[in-house]
C-alpha cells in the first residue's frame, strides 16, 4: 500500500492571528473530505525567501499571502500571472511539481463573483463606476471592472497621488475626481465600490455625502467587519442594490483551493455563517 501525502497549504503574514482563512479553508477541507490541512504562518519579513524555499519540501502545496508580503513575493517567485502582474500584487502562490513557484492575485476575480452574485442584474457596461480608494484593493478592482468593459471609471483618494499613479497604469478610462468632490460623481455612478478602509471595525465612517445617489446603482463595500456598513445601510434606504464584502473574501480563497487540494469548494450560506461566528 502507498501512503498518499498530505496536503498542506496556508497563509503567511506578519501579523497573521487575525486571519479568517484557516477558517474558511478548515471549513472546505471538511466539506470535501480532502485530507490536508491549511495553517495560518507568522513569517517575517527577512525570512521570506528562505520559507518559500523550505515550505515546498515540508509538503505544501501552496500559499495564501498577506500583508506585508503580498509586493515583495512577486520579486522572489519564478511565475507571475498576467493579473498579478496587473495589480502589481499576489494573493495566492502554487508551488508546481516542476519545483517552480507560481504567483497569482485573484482579488478582482473575487471582487466580480461577489458582485455579480450579489447583484445578478449588475451590467458592468451600464454606466460609470466610481472607486473610493486607491490602495491594494482598489487597483484589484479597477483591473477587474476595465476587463468586464466597464466604460470609465471615477476615482478619488484622499492621497490624490496614489489614484494618479493608478490612472497611469490603468489609462485614461480612470478619470480622478478629488476627495473632498466625490460627491459630485455620485449621481453619475451605475456602481459605487468602497475600497477604502474607511467603516471597517476601529476605523473612522465613511463620510462622503450619498445625497445622489441613485436607486438604480448598485452599491458595494469591500469591508467586511462589519458586515452592513453606514455606507451599505444609507444606499438600502435610498432603494439601491447592495452587496456586502464577505462574499468577496470567500470568492478570492476557492482558486486557491481548488488549485492546492483538488476540490471544488461550495460556497452558500453556511461558508458565510462559518466566518461571521
Ligand atoms: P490599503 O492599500 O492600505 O489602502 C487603504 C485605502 O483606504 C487607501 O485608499 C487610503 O487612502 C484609504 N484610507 C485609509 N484611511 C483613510 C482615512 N482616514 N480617510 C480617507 N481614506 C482613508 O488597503 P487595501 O488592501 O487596499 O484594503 C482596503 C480595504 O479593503 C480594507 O478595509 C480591506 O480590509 C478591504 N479588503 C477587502 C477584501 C475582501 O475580500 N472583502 C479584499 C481586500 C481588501 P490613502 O491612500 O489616502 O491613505
Amino acid at each position: 500500500m502507498t501512503l498518499q501525502k498530505i496536503p498542506l497549504a496556508g497563509v503567511i503574514g506578519a501579523p497573521i492571528a487575525h486571519t479568517k482563512s484557516p477558517k474558511l479553508h478548515g471549513h472546505w477541507l471538511r466539506q470535501t473530505g480532502v485530507p490536508g490541512h491549511y495553517i495560518p504562518l507568522h513569517i517575517e519579513p527577512s525570512d521570506l525567501k528562505q520559507t518559500l524555499k523550505l515550505l515546498p519540501q515540508m509538503g505544501f502545496v501552496g500559499l495564501n499571502v498577506t500583508v506585508p508580503h503580498k509586493e515583495t513575493v512577486m520579486r522572489i517567485v519564478d511565475i507571475v500571472t498576467d493579473r498579478a502582474t496587473l495589480i502589481g500584487a499576489a494573493n495566492t502562490l502554487i508551488f508546481r511539481p516542476d519545483g517552480k513557484i507560481q504567483a497569482d492575485n485573484t482579488d478582482g476575480f473575487g471582487f466580480i463573483e461577489n458582485l455579480t452574485g450579489g447583484a445578478p442584474d449588475w451590467n458592468p457596461t451600464a454606466g460609470p463606476a466610481l472607486v473610493l480608494g486607491a490602495g491594494g484593493a482598489a487597483r484589484a478592482v479597477i483591473a477587474a471592472l476595465l476587463e468586464y468593459n466597464t466604460p470609465e471609471i471615477f476615482l478619488t483618494n484622499r492621497t490624490r497621488d496614489r489614484a494618479e499613479n493608478l490612472k497611469d497604469i490603468f489609462g485614461p478610462k480612470v478619470k480622478i475626481i478629488d476627495w473632498v468632490d466625490a460627491a459630485n460623481a455620485i449621481e453619475d455612478a451605475a456602481l459605487v465600490v468602497n475600497a477604502t478602509s474607511l467603516g471597517m471595525q476601529g476605523k473612522p465612517e465613511l463620510r462622503v455625502p450619498l445625497d445622489g445617489l441613485r436607486p438604480d446603482t448598485v452599491v458595494t463595500d469591500l469591508v467586511y467587519a462589519p458586515l452592513q456598513t453606514s455606507l451599505l445601510e444609507t444606499a438600502q434606504d435610498i432603494g439601491c442594490r447592495t452587496v456586502d464584502g464577505l462574499g468577496m473574501l470567500i470568492h478570492q480563497a476557492a482558486p486557491g483551493f481548488r488549485h492546492w487540494f483538488g476540490a471544488d469548494p461550495v460556497i452558500d450560506d453556511k461558508t458565510r455563517a462559518i466566518l461571521t461566528k
